[in-house]
C-alpha cells in the first residue's frame, strides 16, 4: 500500500522533471518516523533550478526531484506509522503540542489529509534546527494546494525549500484523506482522491 501510494503520487507530481526516468524504488524500511520508502534517482538534479529573467531577476523553480521524493517518503512514513492511515480527530492539537515553535493554535488550518505532510515538513525543519524567531504567519488551502506563510529573522534556504516542497506536494495528496490526489477543477479547485472527488460527503 505505502509503495503504491508513493508510486502513484510520483507519477502525478514528477511529470516533466529532469531525470525522472532514473527513479527506482528500492523498498520500504522501518525508521524512527515510520516506514520509509527508499529510492534512488541518480539522474535527478539535487538543486532547485534558478531561473534568470530577462531583467536579471533570479527566481527559484519548483522543488527539486530529490526534495520532493524525500518529503513524500517522510509524509508516507508518518501516514503509515501506526499501521493504518487513520487521522485522529485531535491531529491539529497533537501537531501543535509536538511542534510548538512551528505551529500556533490556528495551524495547520487545512484538511486532515494534509496532516502527515505538515508533520513531515515540521520534522524535517526541526532536524536541522528551527531558525531563530521562526513564525508561521498563516496556513491555508488556496487554489487546491496548501499555503504555508512564514517569517524569520535569518536567511534559511533549507527551511524555504522544505516549506516550498510541502506546498508543492499538497497538490497531489487528497486534502480529505491523504490518499494520492489531484486538483479537480470545478466551481472550487480542491485536491481530492478519486473517492472524494466522486462524493462530497465521503470520509
Ligand atoms: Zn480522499
Amino acid at each position: 500500500m505505502i509503495q503504491d501510494e508513493f508510486t502513484l503520487i510520483c507519477s502525478y507530481a514528477l511529470v516533466g522533471y529532469e531525470g525522472v526516468e532514473t527513479l527506482r524504488i528500492l523498498g520500504v524500511e522501518p525508521s524512527p518516523i515510520g516506514p520509509r520508502v527508499r529510492w534512488e534517482a541518480p539522474g535527478m538534479p539535487a538543486e532547485r533550478e534558478r531561473i534568470v529573467s530577462g531583467a536579471g531577476y533570479v527566481t527559484l523553480g519548483p522543488p527539486s526531484g530529490p526534495m520532493m521524493l524525500d518529503m513524500l517518503s517522510r509524509t508516507l512514513a508518518a501516514r503509515w506509522g501506526n499501521g493504518s492511515p487513520r487521522c485522529p480527530a485531535n491531529w491539529r492539537e497533537s501537531l501543535q503540542q509536538r511542534f510548538p515553535r512551528l505551529f500556533t493554535e490556528e495551524d495547520p488550518c487545512v484538511g486532515p489529509g494534509w496532516s502527515w505532510l505538515f508533520e513531515a515538513g515540521a520534522t524535517a525543519i526541526r532536524e536541522r534546527g528551527v531558525p531563530r524567531n521562526f513564525k508561521t504567519v498563516q496556513t491555508k488551502e488556496k487554489f487546491g494546494a496548501a499555503r504555508w506563510y512564514w517569517s524569520v529573522d535569518e536567511s534559511c534556504e533549507y527551511t524555504r525549500n522544505i516549506i516550498a516542497t510541502v506546498e508543492h506536494l499538497s497538490a497531489y495528496i487528497c486534502e480529505d484523506c491523504g490518499r494520492p490526489g489531484r486538483i479537480r477543477k470545478g466551481g472550487w479547485a480542491k485536491c481530492k482522491c478519486d473517492i472524494h472527488a466522486s462524493t462530497k460527503s465521503a470520509r
